[in-house]
This record gives C-alpha cells, structure tokens and sequence, in this order.
C-alpha cells in the first residue's frame, strides 16, 4: 500500500515535471509571438523558475556536508579507500571514452571546415591559463584555509604574478552575437569578469561553495569520527539526522519543480533574441548532441551492462527526474539533491555509496563536459583552418580531461574552462566567442550527460564493492545502511 502511494506519487511528480517543460516551451512561444515584454518584465516572467533554482541551490550545503560524512563514517577506511578508488578509475576511464568519442566526431563531421572564423576579431592578449595552473589550484581547493570562508567565499589565488587575464571583443565586427543578442553580451562579459577573476575559473567553485574543498574535509572528518567508536556516535547521529532532514526538505522542493521549471524555460525562450544562429551553427551543434547521445546511449549503458549485468535503460528511466532537472537548469551541483533521491529510491543504490561517490562525482565527473570541450577546440581550429597535428590532438584529449575535473557544476563553466584547452595548443583563446551564442543551449544537455555518468559510476562502483558491504552487513552490529 504505501509502497505502492510513494512509486504513484514519484512518477507524479516526473510526469508534472515533463509537462511543465511542454507547457514552459508552449508559452514561452505564445508569449514571444503575441507579447512584447520590456526587459523588466521578462526579468518578473522568470522570478517563479529564479526561485525553483536557489531552493535548489539552499540545500547543496548541509546535504553535501552531512552526506559526505555519514557516508565515510559508516565505511571502515579499509572500505572507503577502495571504494574510493574505484570511483576514480571510473570517472576517468569513462571521461577519456568521451574525449576519444567527441574527437572521433568531430575530425568525421568537420562542423567548421566550411565555415571561417574571419567575422571575430582576435585582438587583446592571450590568457596564461596551462594546464599546470589548473591541476595545482584543484588542488588547492581541496585544502581551504578557512572552513567557513570555503562555504560561501570565492576563490582568490595566492599567486599576486600572475597577470589578470583579458579578453578583448570587438562588438562591431561580430553582429549576430552582440547587438542581436543582449543576453549573449552579457555572458561574453561573465565569461571575461571570470577569467579576471583570479582564476575563479580553474577553481571548483558551485556559486561561491567550494565543493572540492568542503568534500576533502569531510572525508577526513567522517573518517576520524569512525574510528572513534562510541565518543564519535553522536556526531554520526547528528550527521545522520541533518541528512535525513535535508532530504525530507529536497522532497518539498521537488514537488515546487514543475511550477518552477514552466516558468523556468518559458523564459529562456522568451529571452532568447536570434534563433538564427542554430542554422548558422547546426552542424556544430549535431556534432556535439550526437557525442553526448552515443555516450549516454551506447557507451555508459555498455559499461554498465558488462560489470553490473542489469537493463541500462530501466536505469537510465529511474534517473529520469534527474535528467529533466539537469536539462532545464544546467548544473549538475544544484541536480544533486535530485540526483540522490532518483539514485537511492528509484534505482536502489546504497546509501553508503550514493553518499561518497555522488557528490564527488558531481564536481570532478564531467563526461558531457570533457566531450564537449573536445568537440569545440577542433571545431575552432577548423574555423581557424589550423592544422592539429597527432601531439596536439593527445593534447587536446588531457587538457579537455582536466578542463573537465576542474570545471565546477554550474551553467556554462566548461564554456569557461575551455580557455585551458584552446591555449594548451597554441588556439586564440578568445576565439570562445565563437561557441557563446549556442552554448546555453549545449550546456544543457552536456549537464544532462554528467548528472548521468556520475548515477551509472555509483551503480558500477556498487556493484565492484559487492564483496566488501556483503561483509560488512555481516560483521557490524548495527544496519549500516541505516544505522539509527
Ligand atoms: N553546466 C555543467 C554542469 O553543471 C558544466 C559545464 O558547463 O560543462 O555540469
């Protein structure tokens, strides 16, 4: 009976959810062909969806902290290294697939080699990103100095040499992305303000959390407490509890999701200034979203039918909140909550391993985005009719891979990061003006293709760990997978 009500009841919810994106993508036309909002009023027209997001965004905080350590604490560090460890291989094996997918791609389609990239002006200076600078302020950032600066402050880099990047763009010999295109000046600029930003960029930083960081310290910290025994139970209830509460929270904030998703996506079409562009780019675009539909399709699914020997695609159908949610806000740190409860009530997954590997994998595990950056260095090169050789094409692949880990979950960061990739191999860096205008719209999906990488990883990592929670469950006293 309450079983029954709850599955009812979840698959309620997805499907309001769906139709709200039906019913979002149908007003948002209606609205733009039979209205004309003044700025502000498109501003008001998406406050319901503004909404939905910093709910969202509210409870990355306590479900990270509390998930992290009840998730370690409940493993024996013996456990969680391995486990740890499993992880890793499966973030970065199935990160280099994507790479080698999108690549394969790209030099078969070739999306630029009839196009130039002669209407953008390349003046201004080339930022200094390398790869080095990104792998040691990752790094970095899994030490913060400050616990609680690391909640809400954003990165500042220790290294006062480095000259601020610039970014010039000339908005007159580039039309159809600036002067028929508001918003898109207004993302070029964030962009340029981030890349300034001392390297904010390079940080894994979610809207002012740094997620790597606070991820480190509560692995550290679950671990210490289950070692404690006893003194240490009544931080892990504590923990316990705040994790559950969190969760119940998540479950309210989920049932406003199709209000704010309709308002949401309405207004991003409504937004919207050129859709010409699409056509202008579309091969581009085919190139990409065909990538990130054999991965999710053909190369995840494999991989998990292999090592955990059940249907992929049931699987994937649990995720499916999950993946709608990705789509329509594109970041895959304010997904996690979704990403949980898709992961933990639909598809089963253990807890003790949902809460170690999802969170991690949201912020270090970007197939979609690795994929994408790949796709996109030589698509540039190919406007800029520049020629990769073998070195730089492995180049491209390692850079796109670390762009990828050190992009954080939130929209258009691998926009961001893609500046690593185009210097690495001698590309101009502002040439990312070229990808800008579509990329609201990529980043979407690429999202949608991390949040699903890092579901399929927990499964993996599951099932690879099978022997050693089996032998948990038998030697500890109490439930582990629900302790209290
Ligand atoms: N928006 C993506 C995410 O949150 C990151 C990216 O821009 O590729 O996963």
């Amino acid at each position: 009976g309450v079983h029954f009500k709850g599955l009812l009841k979840r698959n309620w919810l997805l499907i309001a959810t769906i139709f709200s994106v039906v019913l979002g993508i149908s007003l948002g036309i209606v609205v733009r062909e039979y209205a004309s909002l003044s700025n502000l009023h498109k501003q008001y027209f998406g406050f319901p969806g503004e909404i939905l997001m910093r709910m969202l965004k509210l409870v990355i905080l306590p479900l990270i902290i509390s998930s992290m350590i009840t998730g370690v604490a409940a493993l024996d560090s013996e456990v969680s290294g391995k486990i740890g460890l499993r992880a890793v291989i499966y973030y970065f094996s199935t990160t280099i697939i994507a790479v080698v997918l999108g690549i394969i791609l790209v030099m078969t389609i070739k999306p630029g080699v009839s196009q130039t990239a002669d209407h953008i002006d390349r003046e201004g200076t080339t930022p200094n990103v390398t790869t080095v600078d990104t792998l040691l302020d990752l790094i970095r950032n899994m030490f913060p100095e400050n616990l609680v600066q690391a909640c809400f402050q954003q990165y500042k880099t220790k290294r006062k040499e480095l000259e601020p990047l610039k970014v010039s763009i000339n908005t007159t010999t580039i039309p159809p992305l600036t002067t028929t295109f508001p918003p898109l000046t207004t993302t070029i600029m964030s962009v340029v303000e981030n890349i300034t930003k001392e390297y904010k960029i390079v940080g894994t930083y979610s809207d002012g959390i740094n997620v790597l960081g606070l991820i480190v310290f509560c692995v550290a910290f679950g671990l210490v407490i289950g070692k404690m025994g006893e003194k240490g139970r009544i931080l892990l209830e504590f923990f316990d509890a705040l994790n559950e509460a969190t969760m119940r929270l998540v479950h309210i904030i989920m049932c406003y999701m199709p209000v704010g998703i309709l308002f949401l996506i309405a207004a991003k079409i409504i937004e919207v200034e050129d859709w010409e562009i699409f056509k202008k780019m579309g091969l581009y675009m085919v190139t990409v979203l065909s990538g990130l539909a054999i991965h999710a399709t053909i190369c995840l699914p494999l991989i998990f039918f292999v090592i955990v020997r059940k249907n992929p695609y049931t699987f994937t159908l649990g995720m499916a909140q999950a993946l709608v949610t990705a789509l329509m806000i594109s970041s895959s740190s304010a997904t996690l909550p979704v990403t949980f409860r898709c992961a933990e009530e639909n598809n089963r997954i253990d807890k003790r391993i949902t809460r170690f590997v999802l969170p991690v994998g949201a912020t270090i595990n970007m197939d979609g985005t690795a994929l994408y950056e790949a796709v996109a260095a030589i698509f540039i090169a190919q406007l800029n009719d520049y020629h990769l050789d073998v070195g730089q094409i492995v180049t491209i692949s390692i850079t796109a891979t670390v762009a990828s880990i050190g992009a954080a979950g939130v929209p258009n960061a691998g926009l961001v990061t893609m500046v690593i990739v185009l210097t690495a191999v001698g590309l101009p860096a502002n040439d990312v003006t070229l990808i800008v205008a579509v990329d609201w719209l990529l980043d979407r999906f690429r999202t949608m293709i991390n949040v699903l990488g890092d579901a399929y990883g927990a499964s993996i990592v599951q099932k690879l760990s099978k022997n050693e929670l089996d032998r948990m469950d038998l030697i500890s006293d109490v439930d582990v997978a629900n302790p209290f």
